[in-house]
């Protein structure tokens, strides 16, 4: 069988006649945007305010112990699937020392449905004892003490923050991470980078609420595999090149 020899480079000539080799170049990698002006992004802001003035989390709570415990729960499982565990559970424990009198096993139990339900049921028992033990049962407002809970990371304290104690933090999960990084609005390689970013730009009047808008907006329009640009409020402001076109 005849091999095919692999295409050689082409060859140029100067002016003088010598053969030049032309460098092989690389296939054209499209140019990702710019993030967004300030004017833009206050714009943005201002629509999606407008579309949701008193925007709410998905996870059903009851105080800030019940949003840390439903945030711990919520890595890696839908907000729905949350919901419908913790309705019973809450209802039987919604204070660290009810939780503790409760027991790890039947933690497990109710959350069952739920990913990673051992560790997570382990991860409650275990940040219930702390607070018990080092905060009187309440939930601490300062970052350094929700850090050290297990299961708590920055994203978790930061939601609690925001949600429970109005800080005007940006938790970016999956859905916030994708947007920042579509529009662009501050776009970053890592969730950390991100909310650094977001937290930098932010105009103040929309700091409080940005967490919650960036995420519904996400979850519901600018979904991960097709947005759906089409229905999005701000899709003559948003510079992502493959908008979705509406559907026939
Ligand atoms: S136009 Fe499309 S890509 Fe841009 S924010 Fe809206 S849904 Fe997302």
């Amino acid at each position: 069988m005849m091999r095919r020899k692999p295409a050689a480079p082409s060859k140029v000539k100067t002016k003088a006649g010598a053969a030049l080799v032309a460098p092989l170049t690389a296939p054209a990698v499209p140019k990702t945007p710019e993030p967004v002006d300030a004017a833009t992004l206050r714009e943005i802001f201002a629509r999606l305010s407008a579309a949701n003035p008193a925007p709410r989390s998905d996870l059903q709570y009851v105080n800030p112990y019940t949003l840390l415990v439903a945030v711990v729960l919520s890595a890696q499982a839908t907000d729905k699937g949350v919901n419908l565990a913790t309705r019973d559970l809450f209802a039987k424990a919604d204070h660290p020392a009810a939780m503790l009198a409760l027991g790890e096993e039947a933690v497990r139990q109710h959350i069952r449905t739920i990913g990673l339900f051992n560790t997570k049921a382990k991860n409650v028992i275990a940040l219930s004892q702390i607070l018990v033990e080092r905060h009187g049962g309440e939930v601490p407002r300062r970052r350094e003490e929700l850090e050290v809970l297990p299961g708590v990371g920055r994203k978790t304290a930061s939601v609690v923050l925001n949600v429970a104690f109005g800080e005007p933090t940006i938790a970016v999960d999956t859905h916030i991470f994708r947007v920042s990084n579509r529009i662009p609005l501050a776009p970053g390689p890592t969730t950390d980078k991100v909310q650094e970013g977001l937290e930098a730009i932010v105009p103040e009047p929309y700091r409080h609420n940005a967490h919650h808008w960036l995420i519904l907006h996400g979850r519901y329009v600018c979904k991960a595999r097709k947005p759906e640009c089409w229905r999005c409020v701000i899709a003559d402001l948003c510079r992502y090149p493959d908008k979705t076109p509406a559907p026939v």
